[in-house]
Parts: structure tokens; sequence; C-alpha cells
């Protein structure tokens, strides 16, 4: 059962301190001098941050550590609410994308995944069972509209797109899936354009739309090469629903063809349709992230879009997808806020949030200088000399660690020339052999 909240934001010390100082108090794990930095607000103390019962319960410049059990160094680190990553594919197992969460969670900082839409209403069972329910992560899903989920077309030699059958949109069945797992989910997914729904791209959208009327709950959008257009499918899009794949080169692009952000994108901005990145195999262009950011335009959540076919490269993780913001530009507040609390809201009310009272779920966090070479999905490579490098991530208030007798999760179509060498892959990457 969750624990009230003893503070509203921020970082205080909600721990009752008695005279004299913390003599009295015990922590189970303190993350010990580091910058706690609120990504909502910006603010960055110098503080410890102290757990106990799986709680953040005091976050304080000096806190008492004769007791505890575990303390983690932070000196010189970030410290960060666990991160939330807004896209990915976990059903590990059961889906050709899926990767295990459980297995990346430690060596990437991220303690919260949702899953979109790699199960439909024929197979959302599973996920449940097997993987979110069983894990000690805050995972959620987004069902797919088609009975089956996502088919890997592009990653596979599948030439069937999950949607090029209409038959397979089946709005009753996603409405009874969304029910029945309810605390688990958070709307329907479509993939709309060539390689999924085909022809049936605005069909599917509409039968989408009613899924997400009937349920109330929020409809995904990913967006690729035509058809549809993208102006064709923002007006069925209404104020928490997501557009991802932001960035994509496809021509589904947020841009015209003068490369300027399409009035139809800032009108769905301004009505509350949020825009998530997904980085993905195929849908992170530089040049349209570039663009997008000299116009002010930023997705409003940053994700990786991490599955069994970009794990090795070019996407790797959040932190890399991060990192390539800061080479853009994007200040390190806002760039940690799109991953942490803005996916957070969708999750629960302390997700992505690092305050007394919330989940001691907690990513410590460093930036590491160096030479780094960050690749977006269409071949270009940037150098920059900093990244984001995950130096310890808290999970319920307990330190997790990397399994080293985990299987590498990558997977590779057959042909495919090597992923490019001059990509920097996180410290400790595993890749499929
Ligand atoms: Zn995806």
């Amino acid at each position: 059962m969750k624990r009230k909240r003893r503070a509203q934001c921020g970082i205080a010390s909600g721990f009752p301190r008695q005279r004299g100082g913390h003599t009295s108090v015990h922590f189970d794990l303190i993350v010990q001098g580091g910058t706690v930095l609120d990504p909502e607000s910006g603010a960055r103390t110098r503080a410890d941050v102290g757990v106990v019962d799986g709680e953040v319960r005091a976050i304080d410049p000096d806190l008492p550590s004769a007791d505890t059990a575990e303390l983690i160094d932070a000196q010189g680190a970030l410290v960060l609410p666990g991160l939330v990553d807004g896209h990915t594919h976990v059903y590990w197992g059961g889906t050709p994308l899926g990767v295990d969460p459980d297995a990346l969670a430690a060596a990437s900082g991220v303690t919260a995944w949702i899953d979109t839409g790699s199960a439909g209403a024929g197979n959302v069972e599973g996920l449940v069972r097997h993987v979110i329910e069983r894990s000690p992560l805050t995972i959620k899903a987004f069902v797919h509209l088609s009975y089956v989920g996502l088919v890997p077309a592009g990653h596979t030699d599948l030439r069937f797109g999950e949607l090029f059958d209409h038959r397979l949109a089946d709005v009753g069945a996603c409405l009874r899936a969304l029910r029945e797992h309810a605390p688990h989910v958070l709307g329907v997914k479509i993939r709309l354009g060539a390689n999924s729904t085909g022809p049936n791209g605005v069909s599917s959208l509409q039968a989408a739309r009613a899924v997400a009327d009937a349920s109330g709950l929020r409809l995904m959008v990913h967006v690729a090469d035509p058809p549809p257009l993208l102006p064709d499918v923002l007006p069925y899009l209404h104020a928490g629903d997501l557009v991802t794949h932001t960035c994509t080169p496809g021509l589904m692009g947020i841009l015209d063809t003068a490369g300027r952000v399409r009035d139809e994108v800032w009108r769905a901005r301004e009505r509350g349709v949020l825009f998530d990145l997904g980085h993905g195999s195929g849908s992170f262009s530089f040049a349209v992230a570039r663009r997008a950011l000299e116009q002010g335009f930023v997705p409003d959540i940053l994700s990786s879009d991490l599955h069994a076919y970009n794990v090795d490269g070019p996407v790797f993780d959040l932190t890399t997808t991060l990192t390539k913001y800061l080479a853009l530009g994007l200040p390190l507040d806002e760039t940690l806020r799109r991953a942490t609390r803005e996916p957070g809201r969708l999750l629960g009310e302390d997700v992505g949030t690092l305050r007394v009272g919330a989940r001691a779920d907690i990513a410590v966090v460093r930036l590491e200088s160096g030479r780094f070479g960050l690749g977006d999905s269409t071949g270009e490579v940037v150098d920059h000399h900093e990244r984001l490098a995950v130096h310890a991530t808290v999970l319920a208030g307990r330190r997790i660690v990397a399994d080293p007798t985990v299987r590498p999760q990558g997977k590779r179509k057959p042909g495919l020339p090597p992923i490019d060498p001059r990509l920097t892959p996180p410290a400790g990457h595993a890749p499929a052999r």
C-alpha cells in the first residue's frame, strides 16, 4: 500500500528531527554526497538521500550514516529519480522484439518502463502475467489495436504488417483486454504506415479512436512512412494522446518540405497532444531533431524505443538516447525531465520524482568526459565530449546490480552489415554474438 506523501515536493527533509540532530535515525540505505537534481524544478542541491522501508525518508545535506546498511558514494554524480523510459518493448520471449527489463534496469538506471503495444488483445495476458506482475520494476503497457500485437515486419523477413488485414483490428477484443488488465494498461497503441497498416491506415486509426473513447484511456500513434500523412492523422488525437517517433526521417514526419515544424504539429501540441521521441532502429534523425530544436520544438518525452533489434546499437539504452539531446544542445535539466517526470506522469503521481515519501527509485548518474560516437537511425554519427553514464540504480530502496550470467539481449536481422564501429556503446554493454 502506498504511504501518504509527507512533503509536497522538492528537496526537503520530511523526517522528524530530534533536538541535537539525527542521533536516533536509522536508514537502510543512503546515497551520499551527490547533487540531487529535481528534474521538475531544475533545482540542484548537494544532499544525501536517506531510504527506509523502500521509501525516500529524508533529503538533507548531512544524514547520519553510522548504522546504515548500505552507502552509495555519489560524490561528483547527479542523484535523480529512477529513469522512466516512455517507449520500450519488454515482452521478452513473447514477441521477437522483446528485451528483458529486469536484466537491463541496473545498468541503465531505468526503473519504470512503458511497453508500447508489443501485445494485442490476443497475447497481452502473457505480458501481464509473465513480465509485468513478476517484475519489481514499474511497468505498464499500451495494448495494440491489432489482435496479435506488433508484427516486426521491418526487423525480420516478414512482409506482413499487423494491420494489413483489417479484420485484426478487433475493437471489442481490445476494449475487453484494457478492462481486464486495467491496473497494468495505459491505453491503445497503433502503428500507422506502409509497414504496419498498409492501405488500412485511416480505418485503423478510426478503430483505435473508438477504443480510446470507449475506454477513456490514451491513444498512442506511431508514425513512419505513409500512407497516411501526418496532417490527416493529428485531428484524431486529443489532449493526453501521444504521437511517437516524433523525429522520424520518414515522410509522416513533423517537418514540412521547407524544414519547418508543421502548423498542424504546433496546433496538436497546443491542445495537449504529447510528442514522444521513440528513437528506435528507424525513427530518429539528428537532422530532423536539430531542425525542430532550432524552432523550439522538443519532444515532450525522450524515450528509446528499446527492443531486441536496436539494443546493440544505435539505441543501446535510454541514457545514450538522452546524451544525443545533450549533444544537440538541450540543457541537462530539460533533457532529464523528459525521461523522469514527463513520462512518469503517465504512470503515477510519484513516478519519476525524487521526494520524501515517494518510492525510493533512484538513478545515480555521472557526466563522463571523453569522446563518444552517437548514431541516429539514418547513419549520421555525432561525436560529443560527454555522456550520461549510470553509476548506481536503486529500486524500491535496494541497490540493484547487473547479473553477469544473463544472456545478451540483442538480435540482428541476417544479412545486415554490422553496427557502425564509430558508435560508442555504454560501459559494460554485452552485444549478442
Ligand atoms: Zn516501438
